[in-house]
């Protein structure tokens, strides 16, 4: 289905690294747009330059090609509303602003950052606190206040001043949310917010709301924390005579305890990282970790994120970015926060790793295989992926995992030694030895059928037989299936570790 009306945004700050939260707001806007038919808009607000990150634009870009949200509209793309960054649209604003002023729904303000502060100081000498709003408006020096031909000198005079909303006195707005229904307000509660600053640049509301018009944005999808501005953005689009988008506001991700907005603080308390992708502070050089360092899937990263805060309205779990996309709709997003879940970020890890195929995992770990400089053939690596897959979380697991394939134990973990490796076992092992050596096809069917026929008629004891067989093939006690294990490394691999084993345990000493 196409529909040229639903626009969407996602319009990040550049200042500093993208929360998994602004993830989650790009995600849920790209599933709308995609659903509908319609067009997913990245736009850089950029006005405020004091805030200004180097890297931090670069890095928004980079985490959404990491995990697979990509734009129809942007800075690095382009489009028929361009351009997307708004340092670049800086001429633009102004009008606006000048616009409002001229229609009474905006003023200008003279009043110094010095004349603010005492003002300020003096309200807190009362215990009040300060806000220039409808009130506070008439006693300061604006061009409400201030005679025609006065202001008239001051801008003559090139004397600084801002523009600010002329929030009407005692009004009740009403605005509608998709997630929160109807939400209403009165303007005795709001300040005369700043459009357009002394240095010629424009307010994130003025920007914002501009550029939401300009670029014919259908829909605001954005996080709770902009619900305070909602109405003023209201106000600005009336004042304006534009129509207003319709708005979403999603709730926050939470801290695992519920306890308040997720932070990067309580990544670093409990070992997780809250952004797409590793991040160098330029002027710290302190590193945050990333999902895509820490060996996450983009696309498990996607559905864990997807998730936190929409359902599809039935215990189904898993979903690629298309199945989201058909799935997805705003009527179930939740109205409430959603805690973030570390063990529930690895599960879904885990389900995609068990879903990716054995050759494309071999692939994957043949750098580190090669790291630890252990020479393996990618099939042997595929096969011994199969084997030990449902057992590890992350790439890195895997090799902990199937080492012992590929290099032959070192050492023998002490425990399992003391424990299993019994009076009986150097003989048991000898004869085991004997039997695999004879054996023409080394199937794991027939080594274990040859060994289990043994076993029975030898009355040995099944458990401690296997777990010495195990110890001297693996080291310790862990793994797969033994059998499947020695089908893999072969006859003559099999019949040397023994060997190696039985002369590093030796026999026993039976204690008195
Ligand atoms: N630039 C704002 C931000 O950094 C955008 C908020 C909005 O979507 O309106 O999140």
């Amino acid at each position: 289905m196409s529909n040229n009306n639903i626009r969407v945004r996602f319009a990040p700050s550049p200042t500093g690294p993208l929360h998994i939260g602004g993830v989650r707001t790009a995600l849920y806007n790209y599933l709308f747009a995609r659903k509908n038919g319609g067009k997913c808009i990245l736009r850089v607000e950029d006005t405020d330059q004091t805030r200004f990150v180097p890297g931090a634009e670069a890095y928004i870009q980079e985490s959404f090609e990491w995990c697979g949200i990509t734009f129809d509209e942007s800075v690095s793309k382009g489009g028929p509303f361009g351009p997307y960054k708004q340092s670049e649209r800086k001429d633009i604003y102004k009008q606006y602003a000048d616009q409002l002023f001229a229609s009474g729904h905006a003023y200008l303000a003279f009043d110094t950052p010095e004349e603010l502060t005492a003002v300020r100081q003096a309200f807190e000498a009362e215990k009040k606190t300060f806000t220039y709003n409808a009130e506070e408006r008439k006693k300061l020096r604006n061009s409400l206040t201030l005679a025609e031909s006065e202001v008239k000198e001051l801008l003559n005079n090139n004397t600084p001043f801002v523009v600010r909303f002329k929030m009407p006195e005692d009004e009740t707005i009403v605005m509608n949310d998709l997630i929160r229904d109807r939400v209403e307000v009165s303007t005795k509660v709001l300040d005369d917010k700043i459009l357009f600053k002394s240095d010629g640049m424009p307010t994130y509301h003025l920007a914002n709301v501009v550029d939401d018009h300009l670029m014919e944005i259908s829909h605001v999808i954005r996080g709770e924390e902009w619900l305070p501005s909602l109405p003023l953005h209201v106000m600005l689009y009336k004042a304006f005579g534009w129509q207003s988008p319709e708005f979403a506001h999603l709730p926050l991700l939470l801290k695992p305890d519920g306890n308040g907005k997720l932070s990067k603080r309580d990544g670093d308390r409990l070992g997780f990282p809250v952004f797409p992708q590793q991040w160098t502070d330029p002027k710290t050089s302190e590193v945050s970790r990333g999902y895509r360092e820490d060996g996450y899937f983009p696309d498990a990263f996607i559905n864990m994120l997807a998730l936190l805060g929409w359902n599809p309205g039935d215990d189904r779990e898993l979903f690629n970015m298309e199945e989201l996309t058909e799935a997805f709709s705003i009527e179930r997003i939740g109205k409430s926060g959603s805690k973030f879940d570390l063990e529930k970020a690895k599960w879904f890890n885990h389900q995609y790793l068990i879903k990716r195929s054995n050759e494309s995992l071999a692939e994957l770990l043949l750098p580190i295989a090669v790291e630890k400089g252990v020479l393996v053939e990618p099939e042997q690596l595929a096969e011994a992926v199969g084997l030990v897959k449902e057992r590890a979380t992350f790439v890195t697991d895997l090799w902990d995992q199937l080492d012992f394939f590929f290099v032959r134990p070192e050492s023998f973990d002490a425990k399992a030694v003391k424990k299993r490796w019994k009076a009986a076992s150097y003989d048991q092992m000898t004869e085991l030895k004997n039997l695999l050596a004879d054996l023409d096809d080394f199937s794991a069917e027939q080594t274990e059928s040859a060994t289990k026929a043994w076993i029975e008629e030898q009355e040995y004891g099944m458990g401690a037989v296997m777990n010495a067989f195990r110890l001297l093939i693996v080291g310790a006690l862990k793994g797969p299936h033994l059998f499947d294990i020695i089908a893999l490394i072969g006859q003559e691999e099999t019949l040397e570790r023994l060997d190696n084993g039985l002369h590093e345990l030796g026999r026993k000493e039976v204690q008195k």
